[in-house]
């Protein structure tokens, strides 16, 4: 039969409808989601590069759906930052984060990621000493994860939030490095204590040459910079070896661990699997 293209696009426009659909109906859940309780903290180990011990954990959200089952964050993160949920999600997950690591037998640090309209639309550094107030974690405890887009706009708002939170004593992460525009000028401006290569650079390895390169670029110039590095995607041996190799400081991805709920984090950190 002769294709119609008519009828292609009113397929698309069919799978269009019923993503708005799906999408409007999370974005409603999502409003009254935290306030049920229907999030959960999931950690996944970092650990060091060398002797594969654990250094800390990055804490990635889940949202127990009631009758979905659990939803990804890749799939609800960009729904609660268009609608204004993502602050108060994202208020509850450092509380939540804060609580949990003060109960772990080894005082390693937690790693939350900040969405970048969290950055940009709540007061950060209130919402971070509270939590560490509350549940008496150290500051030096907590490392926040934040990507570029969160960090586009250099305005003296920005440079006050970062100053705020340095000030504090959290950690800073730049999370997903390489991924946007304009990486390196971060560096200059900010001082992070990590940077996180993104799984996209790590996928390849060691076979792709490129990959290698951008890779051993990027530790090198951490390094020089005086900031470690940590790569994140890592599933085989060869990548761990590849990344040990040029010099990359943690490692994190399902080689180690898949993201473990919080009640098995003190079963990782028992003795001898902790640096
Ligand atoms: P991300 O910050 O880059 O987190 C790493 C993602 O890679 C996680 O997916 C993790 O489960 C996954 N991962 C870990 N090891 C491996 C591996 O070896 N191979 C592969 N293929 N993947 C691996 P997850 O948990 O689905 O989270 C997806 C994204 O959602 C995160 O990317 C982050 O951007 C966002 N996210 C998760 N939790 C939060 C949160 O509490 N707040 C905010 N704002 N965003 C979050
Ligand atoms: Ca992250
Ligand atoms: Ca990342
Ligand atoms: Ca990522």
């Amino acid at each position: 039969a002769k294709r119609n293209g008519k009828n292609v696009f009113r397929f698309y426009q069919a799978d269009m409808d019923e993503e708005i659909i799906a999408r409007r109906a999370i974005g409603a859940e999502l409003q009254v989601a935290v306030e049920r309780g229907e999030f959960v903290l999931y950690f996944q180990p970092l650990v060091n590069a060398a002797s594969k011990k654990i250094q800390g954990f990055e804490a990635l959200v889940r949202w127990k759906h009631p009758t979905r089952g659990f939803v990804s964050p890749a799939e609800f993160i960009p729904i609660a930052e268009e609608i204004g949920a993502i602050s108060s999600l994202g208020g509850w997950v450092i509380d939540e984060a804060c609580r949990l690591a003060v109960t772990w037998p080894t005082p390693v640090p937690v790693a939350v990621n900040i969405s970048p309209i969290q950055f940009r639309h709540s007061d950060l550094p209130q919402i971070v000493s509270d939590a560490l107030r509350r549940h008496e974690l150290p500051a030096h405890r907590l490392e926040l994860e934040l990507t570029e887009s969160a960090l586009l706009e250099s305005t003296p708002a920005t440079q006050k939030m970062l100053h705020r939170l340095g000030e504090i004593g959290v950690r800073l992460s730049l999370d997903d490095f390489g991924t946007g525009y304009s990486s390196l000028s971060y560096l200059r401006r900010i001082s992070f204590h990590k940077i996180k290569i993104d799984q996209s650079f790590v996928r390849n390895l060691p076979e792709d040459e490129r990959d290698m390169s951008i890779v051993r670029a990027i530790v090198d110039i951490a390094t020089t910079m005086g900031v470690a590095t940590i790569a994140e995607g890592v599933e085989t041996e060869d990548q761990s070896r590849a990344l040990l190799a040029q010099g990359c400081h943690q490692l994190q991805g399902y080689l180690f661990s898949k993201p473990v709920p919080a009640e098995d984090v003190p079963l990782l950190l028992a003795p001898g699997s902790v640096e």
